[in-house]
């Protein structure tokens, strides 16, 4: 077990916002919440059903010692839950339990956690603070860190949100410990991701480490966590409100989105990615970007990771037509994220339909 905890920091104009906190347990938890100020200050902690078991009792004790009252409001989990009439909840809970604007909320859990609790703060008194404690993969490299919250509308996936930063994202990565392998295997769809968008390195080092990530050795998870933040955080700074280069997050997310809503998101996030992952290098490798080997490659290695669904039940015209309606669209053009190179991504608007279609046809 180490004991040394490592902080990242996200800076807007040279300006901190906030520190990523990287520990093996939540010891240094207490301490950061005082730095941040929640002393004698109420604390909502929001969860969903299959984290509180497993860690609400912790942070509950945690913050027990240093607020002046703790409550906790836990939801049913899943994306499906992930909408407005839970958050019409959990503005219910905070009003009963007369939560001010100097008052917190904690996310602890996955993204879904993590979206709605920092939508719930972005909205609740017109914006209190909130503090991010991640517990699934995704949300410790991808959805905990940049202010991205929202939820879904109907069957519009995070059609409803606001940018607001957290005050503190604070991660035990022992909580990988109890996440399923299949949870495991969606977040390493953005880990990939990382590396196939700004760093080639970084992704050979993935695929090095392919064994010891599957089996959740503590030292390679932490340093890939790490790195995937640093990358992460490097492009929120850069572009806090996706005016430019954050749009190169959402590579794999055109096609992945439109997989996800025609599945009735009954498959998950980042299975899809992986597969409009694939999509998106077909497109690279016929643009003349990328060569067959390195196609081949990039494919291999989202199936070593068991990311390798097919969705050949889906009418890939269904897949261009929901493409075409995701709401990343720009002057009616859609946003596609390509690869120049493997680790060098960029933003294309110019793609034919006959040039997504043959994307799709080669990930389905
Ligand atoms: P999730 O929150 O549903 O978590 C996945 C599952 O794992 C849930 O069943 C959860 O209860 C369980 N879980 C979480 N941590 C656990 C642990 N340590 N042990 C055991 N079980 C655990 O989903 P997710 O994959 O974490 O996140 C997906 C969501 O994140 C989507 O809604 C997506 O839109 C959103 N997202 C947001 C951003 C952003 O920038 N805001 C970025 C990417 C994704």
């Amino acid at each position: 077990m180490r004991l040394i905890l490592k902080t990242l920091e996200i800076q807007d104009d040279n300006k901190k916002l906030y520190d990523i906190c990287f520990d093996s347990s939540f010891e240094h938890l207490e301490d950061k919440l005082r730095q941040i100020g929640i002393s004698e200050r109420k604390v909502c902690i929001i969860t969903d059903t299959n984290v509180a078991p497993l860690y609400l009792n912790d942070i509950k004790n945690i913050c027990k010692n240093i607020a002046s009252k703790v409550v906790s409001f836990v939801f049913e989990a899943g994306e499906a839950n992930k909408n407005l009439s839970v958050i019409e909840k959990i503005y219910e809970k905070l009003i009963l339990e007369k939560f001010d604007r100097k008052d917190y909320l904690i996310a602890l859990g996955g993204g879904v956690t993590g979206d709605m609790t920092g939508y719930a703060a972005a909205t609740y008194l017109r914006g209190i603070s909130f503090v991010q404690i991640p517990t699934s993969l995704l949300a410790q490299v991808d959805s905990s860190i940049g202010g991205k919250t929202g939820v879904d509308f109907q069957q519009y996936k995070n059609m409803v949100g606001a940018f607001h930063q957290p005050a503190l994202v604070y991660m035990n990565l022992n909580t990988l410990i109890t996440l399923d392998d299949r949870e495991l295997a969606a977040g390493m769809a953005e880990v990939i991701k990382h590396g196939l968008i700004k760093d080639k390195k970084y992704y050979e080092w993935i695929k090095n480490h392919k064994n010891q990530i599957v089996a959740k050795e503590y030292d390679i998870l932490e340093e890939m966590v790490y790195k995937s933040c640093l990358i992460k955080g490097e492009v929120v700074e850069h572009d806090p409100k996706e005016q430019g280069e954050r749009a190169l997050l959402n590579f794999g997310h055109t096609v992945g989105h439109a997989i996800e809503k025609l599945k009735n998101f009954k498959w998950l996030h980042g299975e899809c990615i992986a597969i409009g992952s694939i999509a998106a290098a077909f497109i690279s490798l016929n643009k003349g970007w990328i060569s067959q080997w390195e196609f081949d490659d990039i494919k291999m290695t989202f199936n070593s990771f068991s990311l390798s669904l097919k969705a050949e039940d889906l009418d890939i015209k269904d897949i261009l037509y929901t493409t075409k309606s995701d709401k990343k669209m720009d002057a009616g053009k859609v946003k596609f994220i390509l690869l120049e190179s493997i680790g060098n991504a960029i933003i294309y608007q110019e793609l034919s339909d006959q040039e997504i279609l043959e994307g799709i046809i080669a990930c389905i």
